[in-house]
């Protein structure tokens, strides 16, 4: 099913086609006119996409003006053609006309190794190619399966649509009041995506009407509301109902909940399988700064805002400086009195001017007009965002001599350009650089989208950026490590999440009585950041190492980690099994490549701080490798990385 209308025919004139055209994505544009005419002829080998630079031609195309007035012309003609000929796009491209399409975007071969990931991301043939091919009716008649998926945010609600498609019995419970998950808890002011909408969106899900490539929390909000209507996932969902403890019962081979309602009482709910859908952002974290609980005025977290709190001639302090304060500051300081910044880490900033831009009128008409343009799009987003642009960026070279500054040669080469970046938006202000300019390789921690709103806030005269430490909290303000009080009406926690703690504060107890914690031991591990030995029919989304530092989208991993819990299920079903968990060897032989993958990438060998790490210091959060590499991992299910009984 796609969320997309239906395409409208072209009915504009030459003068409004010429119009659009001004603004098109060029290197969008081309494949999608050579898939709805048919014409692999429109790639000419002299218009090409700039797949590599990672600054040039601001519309990714090479060549130039030269070549992308060249390339609006032969889009011109084409589209007065497919106008005139009654808007009928050629029937949906094959194999080799799409690997033809990736050769244009990629003449060196290497996107030809995601052809069967591009069919299915881009959904070509409008066919959702990541839907399950079977029915539990069909391959269990009569048994009775049921799930309990704790979570109605992004990964809770397409397990459900998967379920459903699947025919296999559920319930969501979600401790909010509606879906949404973090998009629904996070309402601070300015709060965004920081990846563009046509990327951060499910795969079968397709919108052509963004107003913005990067939506606002209530445009995200509105759209998770909306596929819940769609996919009919709303009268599955038990709201305000908070999952408090799961254990495994042996006997039964299921999972038996231990749920608290609406009404503040307690029951106990039997499954089959449960699949865990929390998230790894859920749980702010309050920083250990003497005094916290000293202050007298208001104090909220990012992620809990107080909106009865007006900050609008108030002398606010933000502490904490990651993305939700990047978002957050810059508009709270076009109000407050005065905004005290108190930073620990600078960020280094991913200069995008469209980042707070409406989508241009002719983007927009031709998203609408031009079958497969979305789609091109999103493919473009997918290689750049994705492995094609910053994951080589943030590999380690052993060899690399400078490894304080850099990780690598490119990564370097990236540091340079972040730097100038922020130098140019400095110019008038050099005081702030050396406070602003990071000292750690990029790509050890999460490199933020900017579109220069930061550093024009932190230049504000009514802003000040403290680096200096902070002694302690008190009842009127913050003491500074050099003893200053910094007074304040109101605090913003901006300190980030408990992320290491995985699935807390559910308590999770599997087979033999193993509680899910005692194993983990503050350093939480999965097969595939989806099963976990001891832990028979419990599958986690967005669980450890599944999270991404400057590769892709989270939804991309979410739909990967859907498909492989859907294969499970297959599984049990088909061979008419009661319950699976993987192997202890298995799941520990690849954390050992995990860890092993993380300690050659940036962020597991910088020594900055980060949500990346577990106490012990390991990366228990991200996934190294490609996107290929985890769509690969997760195709299909084998039956002989798990017990099975
Ligand atoms: P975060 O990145 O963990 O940032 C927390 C900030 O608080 C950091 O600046 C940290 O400093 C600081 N901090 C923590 N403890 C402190 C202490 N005791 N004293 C002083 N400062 C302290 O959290 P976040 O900004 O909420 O973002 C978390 C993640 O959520 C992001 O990385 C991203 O994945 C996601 N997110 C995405 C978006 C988006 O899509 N636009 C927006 C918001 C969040 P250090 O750096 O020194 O640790």
């Amino acid at each position: 099913m796609s969320y997309t209308r239906p395409i409208e025919p072209i009915r504009a004139g030459d003068d409004e086609i010429r119009e659009a055209l001004r603004d098109a994505h060029l290197p969008s544009l081309l494949p999608a006119l050579a898939q709805i005419t048919g014409d692999l002829s429109l790639l000419r080998p002299g218009l090409r996409a700039d797949t590599s630079s990672m600054v040039g031609d601001p519309s990714g195309f090479a060549g130039g003006a030269a070549a992308a007035e060249e390339a609006r012309a032969l889009a011109f003609e084409t589209l007065v053609r497919f106008r005139d000929g009654g808007s009928r796009p050629a029937p949906p491209p094959d194999r080799a006309f799409l690997r033809a399409i990736l050769a244009w975007f990629a003449p060196d071969g290497a996107i030809e190794p995601y052809l069967p990931l591009v069919e299915e991301e881009l959904s070509v043939a409008e066919r959702d190619l990541r839907a399950p091919d079977w029915r539990r009716d069909a391959l269990a008649p009569g048994r009775d399966f049921r799930v309990a998926i704790i979570g109605a945010g992004m990964s809770g609600l397409l397990a459900a649509h998967r379920l459903q498609q699947a025919g296999v019995p559920f319930v969501i419970l979600e401790k909010n009041a509606d879906v949404g998950g973090t998009w629904l808890e996070n309402t601070y002011p300015g709060c965004r995506v920081d990846v563009a909408n046509s990327f951060y969106s499910y795969s079968f899900a397709q919108k052509d009407d963004w107003p913005q490539h990067f939506s606002t929390q209530d445009v995200l909000l509105q759209y998770f509301r909306d596929c819940a209507e769609t996919f009919d996932l709303r009268r599955h969902v038990r709201f305000r109902t908070e999952v408090l403890a799961a254990e495994y019962d042996e006997a039964r081979a299921g999972w038996r909940l231990r749920v608290r309602g609406p009404d503040g009482r307690e029951e106990t709910i039997e499954v089959d399988a449960v699949v865990s859908a929390v998230g790894q952002l859920n749980q702010p974290k309050l920083p250990d700064i003497p005094g916290r609980e000293r202050f007298g005025g208001p104090a909220f977290h990012s992620a809990r805002w107080n909106h009865d709190v007006p900050l609008a001639g108030k002398r606010v302090a933000v502490i904490g400086t990651g993305a939700s304060a990047a978002q957050l500051v810059p508009v709270v300081a076009q109000s407050a009195a005065h905004l005290d910044v108190w930073q620990r880490t600078p960020n280094w900033l991913l200069p995008a001017a469209d980042y707070h831009a409406e989508i241009p009128a002719g983007q927009r008409w031709l998203m609408l007009h031009v079958p497969s343009y979305a789609h091109w799009h999103r493919f473009w987003l997918f290689w750049r965002l994705g492995d094609g642009m910053f994951l080589p960026r943030a590999k380690v070279d052993p060899a690399w001599p400078h490894p304080d500054r850099a990780v690598s040669a490119s990564n370097d080469e990236l540091r340079g350009l972040l730097t100038l970046a922020i130098q140019m938006q400095l110019a008038d202000r050099q005081d702030l650089l050396p406070k602003v300019l990071p000292t750690y390789p990029p790509a050890s921690k999460r490199i933020l989208v900017d579109n220069g709103a930061w550093l024009e806030a932190l230049k504000r005269p009514n802003v000040a950026l403290h680096t200096e430490g902070i002694r302690e909290i008190v009842e009127n303000g913050v003491v500074a490590r050099d003893g200053t009080l910094h007074e304040a009406d109101v605090i913003v926690w901006g300190t980030g999440f408990q992320a290491s703690k995985f699935l807390q504060p559910m308590r999770v107890v599997g087979r033999g009585g193993v509680d899910l914690h005692d194993q983990w031991a503050g350093d939480a591990r999965a097969y595939l950041g989806i099963t976990i030995p001891n832990f028979p029919n419990f599958f986690c989304l967005y669980g450890p190492n599944t999270n991404i530092v400057v590769n892709g989208s989270i939804i991309f991993f979410s739909e990967c980690e859907v498909h492989y819990v859907l294969g499970c299920l297959r599984l049990l079903l088909a061979g008419g099994h009661r319950a699976l968990s993987p192997k202890q060897a298995v799941h520990d032989a690849y954390n050992e490549r995990i860890d092993a993958g993380n300690l050659q990438m940036a962020w597991g060998v910088s020594r900055v701080n980060s949500w990346y790490k577990s106490e012990s210091g390991r990366v228990a959060q991200n996934w190294p490798f490609t996107l290929l590499e985890y769509w690969h991992a997760t195709r299909r299910v084998e039956p002989g990385d798990y017990e099975i009984v």
